[in-house]
């Protein structure tokens, strides 16, 4: 049995087979979490996990991409809607009521994204001060509701280490996460663990990316113990899928090459990631 802990078949480019796909990744002994980016995916997420009694959860979040304006990315939204999607501003209270379903197992995707950044001073430092203050009363609906949280980060590592030693004491208490997709060095990936972090590997690690750090090195340094699996399907498509949409049955292959490079058997992986994804979603 494997654990997908982060798939979007709440997204737009599942919108014409997800119980399909549901199924054959159920038939296959896979369970997955779909991840929300806004309230309108989040809500989405809920939906699909309250259809089935057993393998499919829903995180609840609002990703720090969609609190400005941008572009819409068509997979992830609905193909009627408009050019550019409006900001959404975080609202406590309908996502805590959202989360408060019994198929919620995380706040997420929740974080720091610096990739797609303003040019002028002045208006980086609002966009950055914008994104931490949503991520932290995120954060703090996770520390309510005793919930983990999903970390999403992108050329943003320091300054949400930062964030996080400094607003809370992570290692004196209860509360825990992953940070997915992971793209940090090796220096951010020992800190995330201190912090008491599970570390979410996907098909980036079976892509050659210069701009990353060697995966090798990275999934060495880090504990069998502290890592979960993960597709971000219909993203990051690993170069074994017969389909160019990505989907949670591919996730053996992130097994595979975590199982490759620890020298350990396909099993081992297999067991002890699923047994980390369901102690730290309760599932
Ligand atoms: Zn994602």
């Amino acid at each position: 049995m494997l654990i997908d802990t982060h798939t979007h078949l709440n997204f737009n480019a599942f919108k014409d087979d997800t119980n399909e796909i549901i199924k054959r990744t159920l038939e296959n002994d896979i369970w997955m979490i779909n991840v929300g980016s806004q309230y309108t995916t989040s809500k989405r997420a809920v939906e699909i996990a309250e259809r089935y009694d057993k393998g499919v959860f829903a995180a609840i979040g609002l990703h720090p991409i969609h609190l400005q304006e941008r572009k819409v990315d068509a997979s992830e939204i609905d193909s009627q809607a408009v050019f550019k999607t409006r900001a959404e501003e975080f609202d406590y209270e309908s996502y805590k009521k959202l989360a408060q379903n019994p198929k919620v197992v995380a706040i997420g995707e929740i974080g720091l994204d610096y990739y797609y950044k303003p040019k002028t001073k002045n208006k980086l430092e609002q966009f950055k001060q914008k994104q931490k203050e949503t991520f932290l009363k995120q954060f703090n609906l996770a520390k309510e509701l005793n919930l983990p949280v999903i970390l999403h980060c992108r050329v943003a590592h320091n300054d949400l280490i930062h964030t996080l030693n400094t607003k809370y004491q992570l290692q004196d208490s209860a509360f825990s996460g992953v940070i997915h997709c992971f793209t940090g060095n090796l220096e951010q990936t020992q800190k995330f663990l201190e912090l008491g972090f599970y570390i979410g590997l996907n098909g980036l690690i079976l892509k050659n990316v210069p701009a990353l750090p060697d995966p090798v090195e990275i999934i060495n340094q880090i504990p069998l113990e502290r890592i979960l699996l993960e597709t971000d399907s219909p993203y990051l498509t690993p170069p074994q899928a017969k389909e160019e949409r990505n989907q949670p049955v591919n996730v053996r292959y992130v097994a595979e090459r975590i199982a490759q490079i620890k020298k350990v058997s396909y099993e081992k992986v297999a067991r002890i990631t699923t047994q980390n994804a369901k102690e730290l979603f309760k599932i």
